[in-house]
């Protein structure tokens, strides 16, 4: 399948299917409803094919390049069909469990993450590791042929409705060489999933413990204490693939207030996001090429990562100069899902690691300077 050939039968289908694509207005401010919504379209998109391609068949994929995938997030996110942080969760974690994973267990759930009938989280973050993911202190113990695994995640979004969740935890020594990743069950005995209220009132992350939680052997990915080649490839996926889909979204959003932009006069402040958004979509483009080779995206993709976070912040904080109080105080359902928008803005320079790390990386990788004492 041809990348134009697929984007113009995509948009043709969505178009076809406007009243299932369009989400309720409850989607914008309920996760759960956003879930629901996403899950519903995942399978009709999964049942007519377009969710398929871009993956390779022995994961239930009907093969094609990448660049597939991420036209598919391209053309649901700018028009706002789905949202970006509940769609990217497949993208994020998928391939990793593809190359890393027991090959009759990718067989066996890999179709149901694509057809929405599983939904997979991210347990990396914990209260003392974040940026320094190499100190985390969640144990996995092997006894007989499972691993018992003990610690608590933070930060895990939705994994209050995942059906799966990658944990990194600790089987060997201290620092990055002694961390294993596990695809574990959310709903094993010993895994409690609390969710934390955002500051724009929304339950998106969790409070994630694990007690005692009695792991499969098979469900190891990559090798013991081999885990920070999961997590790299992870976070490389997180820093590259899905942010030509944020983007997308962000354009949609960057729309709606050009629509206003006569009645407020602020064009300084849209041509400045306006700007921010072009360039980073032009930086975006190219890492998208590189992953249409077959290569994920290197220490480069935290140049994406900074300005992704600049170009999000501008255009929402944008938004709230012309919507003129609506984002503080209006309870229109407009107002609450741009208030939701401009809050998670906030976080765009710390989700998949801040921008200070991001530009520690680029000082050190990409620019090759010695590292400050
Ligand atoms: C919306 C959102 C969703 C998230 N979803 C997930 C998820 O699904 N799964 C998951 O595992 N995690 C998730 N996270 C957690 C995220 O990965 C961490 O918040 C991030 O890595 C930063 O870690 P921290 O919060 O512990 O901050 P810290 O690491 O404590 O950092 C605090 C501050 O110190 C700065 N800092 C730290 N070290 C350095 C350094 N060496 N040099 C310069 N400055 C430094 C940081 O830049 C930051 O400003 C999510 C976070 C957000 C905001």
């Amino acid at each position: 399948m041809q990348v134009d050939e697929f984007r113009h039968g995509v948009r043709a289908w969505l178009d076809d299917h406007e009243r299932d694509v369009t989400p309720s207005a409850d989607a914008a401010v309920s996760v759960a409803a956003q879930l629901d919504h996403q899950r519903r379209l995942q399978r009709m998109l999964f049942d007519d094919g377009w969710m398929r391609w871009g993956w390779a068949q022995q994961v239930g994929g009907l093969g094609g390049s990448p660049t597939l995938r991420a036209v598919l997030g391209e053309e649901l996110t700018a028009r706002a069909a789905v949202h970006t942080t509940s769609w990217s969760m497949h993208e994020v974690l998928g391939p990793a469990v593809a190359q890393f994973g027991a090959p009759d267990l990718v067989a066996e759930i890999f179709p149901r993450l694509l057809r929405g009938d599983e939904f997979w989280c991210q347990g990396f973050s914990e209260p003392e590791a974040g940026s320094d993911l190499g100190s985390l202190r969640t144990t996995a113990e092997l006894n007989g042929d499972v691993w018992v695994v003990n610690g608590e995640k933070l930060w895990t979004s939705f994994a209050h409705h995942a059906t799966r969740c990658v944990v990194l935890a600790r089987t060997g020594r201290p620092g990055s060489r002694g961390i294993s990743a596990f695809l574990v069950d959310m709903n094993t005995p010993g895994v409690a999933a609390r969710p934390l209220r955002t500051m724009a009132r929304v339950e998106e992350f969790c409070s994630t413990s694990f007690v005692d939680v009695e792991v499969p052997a098979h469900r190891l990915l990559g090798d013991v204490d081999g885990g920070w080649k999961v997590a790299q490839h992870i976070l490389s996926c997180e820093r590259g693939a899905i942010f030509w889909q944020r983007g997308a979204w962000l354009g949609y959003h960057l729309g709606l207030l050009l629509d206003r932009a006569d009645e407020t006069g602020s064009a300084a402040a849209l041509g400045q996001a306006f700007q921010l958004l072009w360039a980073f979509r032009a930086t975006s483009k190219a890492t998208q090429e590189r992953i249409a080779t077959g290569h994920l995206p290197g220490p480069e993709a935290s140049v994406d990562k900074i300005m992704i976070g600049a170009a999000e912040q501008a255009v929402f904080d944008t938004a709230r100069e012309l919507l003129c109080g609506a984002i503080e105080s209006g309870d229109t359902p407009a107002a609450q899902s741009w208030r939701r928008e401009w809050a998670y803005a906030r976080a765009a320079t710390i989700y998949g690691g801040t921008s200070e790390i991001q530009r520690d990386i680029v000082a050190t990788h990409l620019l090759e300077l010695p590292r400050s004492a």
